[in-house]
């Protein structure tokens, strides 16, 4: 699944104009994956269109390679798609859990206890479910693992009658989670008591959590809590399990919200806040879309190689060096390289697997070398190689190993200078473009 979106990507390297068709692929595979990720299909169709019409139209900025360009309109408008990360504030407020029986509303409730403690905020309790028998149980036994107040009791039937009690006993209290009951499913009755909840406790954020395994009917449950409530944040649990959460995406945009917090486990300290990148990673099963967009330009800023010279066919053991640091601070180069293919640039497949360390002993080979050997490699006879290999305490084979490899790549170098399109291509890759 996700090899065939990274095969779309891949198809989009060493395009020089943005064509229909492989933008049509990707939009295709990328289809796939979120309706694999139980994101729903008019969402789906939506981004599609956008991503279609943004990246034929939209010139690519200078410097930005095609597939880039591309990629950075994928990322951006599934980052729309999120609705941005719920806001959360660390000052006084009632937050109102909405949300079906199972979904992780109690859970979820201990959890926020626990934040908010932690961030040094008085935090209070209510249970409102008083449908389930077991409920204020299971709501004190999370509260006294934090050490939280609650208010509630398991033989008081009247919900509201808590709420009310809740309200009153919290005054001085500064956070206030008011957890209610779920129902097996959306009944008026479940509906008209948290409006009438709603209506007493007045909450500053009333959150629906939504089951990450809920899929396409977050959307009714959503639309339900919203239209009797208002939602304006999305507690998204269970993540820790197989499902992508892709559900979750339409109760943000049915109620106009973003994901709030992520629960990822069972126990109170299993919260995260939402991250929009790690959130589209996890669905499209592949690696940092942002991250990569940002360590590719991050690379083509910083780059300092002298074009000109290289261009002129002076390519020094110094500029080998420069460029292996560049696409050695993209990271992990297997991954790096797998998704953003070197755009036409006819290196081998290994040839940029240089680990950390074997720069490391690069610099120290390096440092051996005369100005005359560094600028002009190829006067490194086997005497000299012996000499360096001497002067930096590095066996004679890791030296003519880094010879070999700056032959590579000014081989590959020498054969991008011969056609226009591939010189614009380099040019670009190392920046400088003046
Ligand atoms: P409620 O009916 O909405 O209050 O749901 P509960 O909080 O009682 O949770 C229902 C079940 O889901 C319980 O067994 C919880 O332990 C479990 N659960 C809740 N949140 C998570 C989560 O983030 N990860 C996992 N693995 N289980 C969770
Ligand atoms: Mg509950």
């Amino acid at each position: 699944l996700s090899s065939s979106l990274k095969d779309a990507v891949k198809k989009l390297a060493g395009k020089t104009v943005v064509d229909r068709a492989a933008v049509d692929e990707l939009v295709r595979s990328l289809q796939r994956a979120l309706l694999q990720a139980d994101v729903n299909v008019k969402l789906v169709m939506q981004l599609s269109q956008s991503i279609k019409q943004r990246a034929l139209e939209e010139e690519p900025p200078r410097g930005m390679s095609v597939r880039e360009h591309v990629l950075r309109i994928v990322y951006q408008e599934l980052v729309g798609l999120m609705g941005g990360a719920g806001k959360v504030d660390l000052a006084p407020q009632t937050i109102l859990m909405a949300g079906l029986q199972g979904s992780g509303k109690t859970t979820t409730t201990g959890k926020l206890a626990r934040y908010f403690k932690r961030k040094g905020l008085k935090v209070g309790v209510i249970c409102a479910d008083t449908f389930r028998p077991g409920a204020y149980q299971q709501l004190a036994t999370l509260c006294a693992k934090v050490d939280v107040p609650i208010v509630g009791s398991p033989d008081e039937h009247d919900a509201l009658k808590i709420v009310r009690e809740g309200m009153k006993h919290f005054e001085e209290t500064e956070v206030i989670i008011i957890d209610t009951q779920g129902r097996h499913a959306l009944e008026d009755e479940l509906i008209e008591e948290i409006v009438n909840i709603n209506e007493i406790a007045r909450p500053d954020h009333r959150w629906l959590v939504i089951d990450a395994a809920l899929g396409q009917q977050a959307r009714d449950q959503a639309r339900r809590f919203n239209d009797a409530i208002g939602i304006d944040g999305v507690l998204l649990t269970k993540m820790d399990g197989t499902a992508k959460g892709g559900g979750a995406l339409s109760a943000v945009s049915e109620t106009k919200s973003g994901i709030v917090f992520i629960g990822a486990g069972e126990t109170t300290d299993d919260l995260e806040r939402f991250d929009a990148d790690g959130f589209i990673s996890r669905l499209l099963g592949m690696g940092d879309l942002k991250a990569l967009v940002e360590r590719a330009e991050e690379v083509i800023s910083e780059d300092e190689m002298d074009v000109n010279a290289i261009l002129r066919g002076k390519f020094t053991l110094r500029d080998m060096y420069k460029q292996l640091e560049a696409v050695n601070k993209m990271g992990p180069l297997k991954q790096v390289m797998s998704m953003l293919p070197m755009g036409g640039m006819q290196i081998p497949d290994d040839a940029y697997d240089v680990t950390s360390t074997k720069m490391d002993r690069y610099k120290v080979i390096m440092d051996s070398m005369t100005p005359a050997e560094l600028d002009d490699p190829q006067i490194i006879s086997g005497p000299r190689v012996q000499r360096i290999s001497q002067g930096s305490g590095v066996p004679p084979e890791d030296v003519r190993e880094l010879l070999k490899y700056y032959r590579i790549m000014q081989r590959a170098l020498k054969g991008m200078r011969g056609s226009k399109f591939s010189m614009q291509r380099m040019m670009k890759r190392f920046g400088k473009m003046q």
